[in-house]
């Protein structure tokens, strides 16, 4: 069932949670809203759920406005961060629940667990207690109780939020391939890219309220569409500046910036990636530090008369040949985004 949501507003007391929300979920899609902390992503799940009410805007499902929807009659299953399975009953019990709130007979109920428990690579399980169980396997019986009585969109806020990393990376699995096998319209809100990242196939981006881009991952990696999305998403430098002669100056590194006129204020994202460090006696900054991180390491340099800056290679790149701290290098920038940068609050200068 798709989700369109059109023009959502929220105000706690004076604070603005939800500012002007418009955003689409297609038919059987799993989509990501990825943001941080406090950006608003919990109350527009809330509001889509019927949990939460808003000042003003619609919720459609399935192109019908569900406004006056009770949560009940939403056809929607929730699973939280800390979703507390009821701990008196067994495992089986607890997915069986929302079946017997729907008047299932015992038949049907024990099925549609029995189905469930082995799609959740639970079978065996459904006689435990869920104090019997590891942080994982709960979440995956908390995604099962969610499921078991059909709903027609999944809503899962921070679902792995709660246990360790392994863990976390496994449920993302378990749930990117339950999701190819029941295709329920999906929405996860997370504050991790990686989990964004890994399991979506669309990433909503949310900030302040506001959504900053909805597109697939890779869109939104190679076309960030504002200055927060580029700074918010893979690691990268940011720097402040002036266009002057179709460049940025960032002490002595020139970043291409054709086309700006002179006088251009402006915000260079440089992401680590896109830009390429090598051993230079006559090179602009001089390297700082060098971090080995896993297959990749990241270097740490100070430019000439400028800030400091990141760039991170393969381990076995061979630009890497003889950078320590304390040697010279030269700074290639292969790709720079370049965003308005506001000097008067208020003024926006478009490029
Ligand atoms: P997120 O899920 O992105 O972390 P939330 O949607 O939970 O963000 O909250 C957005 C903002 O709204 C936060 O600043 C939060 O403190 C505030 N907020 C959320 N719910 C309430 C509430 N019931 N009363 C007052 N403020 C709230
Ligand atoms: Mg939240």
């Amino acid at each position: 069932m798709s989700i369109r949501v059109s023009h959502l507003n929220k105000r706690f007391g004076n604070f603005v949670a939800v500012d002007d929300v418009s955003l689409e979920v297609d038919s059987g899609e799993l989509v990501a809203f990825l943001g941080p902390s406090g950006s608003g992503k919990s109350t527009i799940l809330r509001i889509i759920a019927g949990l939460e009410t808003a000042d003003s805007g619609s919720v459609f499902f399935a192109g019908q406005a569900a406004d006056h929807l009770h949560a009940r009659k939403r056809g929607v299953g929730f699973v939280f961060q800390h979703y507390a399975l009821f701990r008196h009953m067994t495992v089986a019990q607890n997915i069986a629940f929302g079946l017997r709130v729907q008047g299932k007979s015992p038949g049907e109920q024990g099925a549609r667990v029995h189905e469930l428990l082995d799609l959740m690579g639970l079978a065996g399980l459904g006689e435990r207690y869920p104090g019997q169980l590891s942080g994982g396997q709960r979440q995956r019986v908390a995604l099962a109780r969610a499921l078991a009585p059909e709903p027609q969109v999944l809503l899962l806020d921070e679902p792995f939020g709660a246990v360790d990393a392994r863990v976390r990376e496994e449920l993302r699995h378990w749930l990117r391939r339950l999701h190819d096998e029941v295709h329920v319209t999906s929405i996860f809100v997370t504050h991790d890219q990686e989990e964004a990242f890994s399991v979506a196939d669309k990433v909503i981006v949310i900030n302040r309220g506001r959504v900053e881009q909805a597109a697939s991952p890779a869109e939104i990696l190679d076309h960030p569409a504002t200055e927060f999305v580029a700074r918010f998403i893979g690691e990268a430098n940011v720097y402040e500046g002036v266009a002057r002669g179709g460049q940025v100056a960032v002490g002595r590194l020139q970043v291409p910036a054709d086309g700006l006129p002179d006088g251009t204020p402006v915000c260079a994202v440089l992401r680590f990636y896109d830009l390429k460090f090598w051993k230079e006696d006559q090179g602009i900054a001089r390297v700082a530090r060098t971090m080995t991180l896993g297959d990749r390491v990241k270097v740490e340099a100070v430019i000439d008369d400028g800030p400091v800056i990141y760039s991170q290679f393969p381990r076995r790149s061979s630009l890497l040949a003889g950078i320590e701290p304390g040697c010279r290098i030269h700074i290639e920038v292969t790709l720079a985004r370049l965003y308005p940068h506001n000097v008067v609050e208020g003024i926006t200068v478009s490029a």
